[in-house]
């Protein structure tokens, strides 16, 4: 099989096709593999499907567990809402909450990768052909290789190539009219009362704010979500930021939030971008081709659940070829019937969580009141930490 794009997503089925005893291609169109400096949350139904795969015990090497997330209001600095992670969500759901750098996350896998052996990786290798028939896929790449493969895998990501070949008359990802500002720093840049191992989410007007610890609880990542847009390419996903643009549009926050946002003085900007929740398996699949991930499902990141649905793709991608190994055609089918509910699911919550992380005014008032009677029952995703 082959697989177009090698980020987490990719990976993640390059492992799981190859554990299976799929011999896997994998053509990623970068010149080095690698992530961007951002951290990443993984609920129990990610970690244990990573457990599954066999990379469980270099997650525990370098991800951070936190105890708890709580919630702020970003203005008066109350606490609205905790919930128990750490040993509950183990109880709960069978595995620990994790928080982990992207970039750790992705070696990890690559590590995993490279050590079983039952993938070729090809980088600078850019997928910009494809042709499918009764019998096969053929793959062409920008360097003139060609690939003839019974099954094609689109790992590529919100722009997705692979996608044009499985979705009719596909239009382009929307705008959200969200920016996010991300940092990632080690917490002794940091003066002591800004450092912390709990996840906390601050709530604000129109805007919101998500740090967490990764790299084994040493360096924190923060994660600022405001309105706006930014002009230019929206395909060039990373842009160098202003801190005092953040400032002045997080003017509102108080207390530590406040302090940190003046505490950082670098700022990566992306504007996000997603696709409506799917509307069907047809989404997920057509004939010999596959999409996972970003390029089936982008999602806004308020479940922060993207890569975590794209490993939980994956895994499922190859249960279904190991349980049907030459019928490629039906296997994919019952991947795209068993994954689409959910990925959709998923996609409809982070849109509402979105909305409700940015209330006002009275709407605000009575988002807070709920969280202060119920905390954690609001704030807990059974449906979701439980796995599919
Ligand atoms: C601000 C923010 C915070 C987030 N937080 C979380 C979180 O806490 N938890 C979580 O689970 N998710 C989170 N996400 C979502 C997550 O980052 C994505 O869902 C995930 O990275 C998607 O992985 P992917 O492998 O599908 O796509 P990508 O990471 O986009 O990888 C696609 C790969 O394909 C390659 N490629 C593209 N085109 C081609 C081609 N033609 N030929 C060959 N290769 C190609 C690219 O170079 C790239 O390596 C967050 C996202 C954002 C923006």
């Amino acid at each position: 099989m082959v697989i177009s794009g090698g980020g987490i997503g990719g990976l993640a089925t390059a492992l799981a096709c190859a554990r299976a005893g799929r011999k896997v291609s994998l053509l990623e169109q970068s010149l080095v593999f690698g992530e961007v400096g951002a951290g990443i949350q993984l609920g129990p139904n990610v970690v244990k499907v990573l457990e599954g795969l066999g990379v469980g015990d270099a997650l525990c090497r370098v991800a951070a567990f936190p105890a708890q997330l709580e919630v702020r209001n970003a203005t008066t600095t109350e606490r609205l809402g905790v919930l128990p992670l750490g040993r509950t969500a183990v109880q709960r759901y069978g595995a620990a909450y994790a928080t982990i750098a992207r970039a750790d996350l992705h070696m990890l896998l690559l590590e995993a990768v490279r050590a079983h052996g039952g993938a070729d990786l090809h980088l600078d290798s850019r997928v910009i052909g494809i042709t499918q028939n009764a019998h096969g896929v053929r793959v062409e790449t920008v360097q003139d290789q060609v690939f003839e493969t019974p099954l094609l895998v689109g790992a590529d990501g919100l722009w997705s190539q692979v996608r044009k070949h499985v979705v009719e008359n596909d239009v382009a990802p929307r705008a959200t009219g969200h920016l996010a500002f991300r940092a990632m720093l080690p917490q002794s840049a940091l003066p002591v009362s800004l450092r912390t191992q709990v996840v906390t989410a601050w709530m604000g007007p129109d805007f919101h704010a998500v740090h967490y610890p990764v790299r084994s609880g040493e360096w924190l990542n923060v994660v600022c979500i405001v309105n706006g847009k930014v002009s230019g390419d929206p395909e060039s996903w990373d842009h160098s930021a202003n801190a005092q643009e953040l400032r002045s549009r997080m003017a509102k926050a108080r207390g530590r939030l406040r302090d940190l946002i003046y505490a950082v003085d670098q700022w990566r900007l992306w504007p996000l971008l997603d696709r409506p929740p799917m509307a069907g398996p047809a989404e997920h699949a057509k004939g010999r081709i596959a999409l996972l991930g970003d390029a089936a499902h982008p999602m806004r990141p308020y479940l922060a659940q993207g890569a975590g649905m794209a490993i939980e793709d994956a895994a499922a991608l190859a249960n279904c070829l190991s349980e049907s190994p030459d019928q490629v055609a039906q296997a994919l089918s019952r991947y795209a019937d068993l994954r689409w509910q959910r990925n959709a699911r998923v996609q409809a919550r982070a849109i509402r969580n979105g909305e409700i992380y940015h209330l006002k005014g009275l709407q605000q008032v009575g988002r807070d009141i709920a969280l202060k009677l119920l905390g954690s029952r609001l704030m807990d995703v059974p449906w979701l930490y439980k796995g599919p």
